[in-house]
């Protein structure tokens, strides 16, 4: 999906959880929209599109589980909806380019890395809803 799609889709659902929330301030809104659509496909310049460290929730989770916050709970859900919206519901055309990279010449089948790409989102979706549910 291109960098436009990413955005109105991340920009749709951000602004629905920034009217729903009254804890959720804009400039939160603004940061997670931002790392949600471009951290995950700067893998582009590395020439590895789709590298796992970057498809995944690997760094805001991380950041998370050590400093807990909402904003890292937005950038988090976020960046697993890029992840997602990644996802090609044709199988046939989940290959090559579209499929995860874990070493240069190495990754994952197209079946291992829809799997992959909805349980990022799953667990994304899972931290953002436990932590409005119990913290905000
Ligand atoms: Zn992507």
């Amino acid at each position: 999906m291109n960098f436009r799609k990413h955005f109105f889709i991340n920009l749709t659902i951000l602004l629905i959880l920034w009217f729903l929330l009254t804890d959720i301030t804009f400039s939160m809104i603004f940061i997670a929209l931002f790392w949600g659509v471009l951290i995950p496909d700067a893998d582009h310049k590395f020439k590895r599109h789709r590298y796992f460290l970057f498809h995944s929730i690997t760094f805001p989770l991380l950041a998370f589980i050590f400093e807990p916050s909402t904003l890292l709970a937005l950038m988090i859900f976020s960046q697993s909806l890029h992840l997602l919206c990644d996802i090609r519901f044709n199988r046939s055309k989940m290959i090559g380019f579209y499929t995860i990279k874990i070493t240069k010449h190495r990754g994952l089948n197209g079946i291992n890395s829809t799997i992959f790409l909805i349980s990022n989102f799953i667990i994304g979706l899972t931290i953002l809803t436990v932590w409005v549910w119990f913290y905000v």
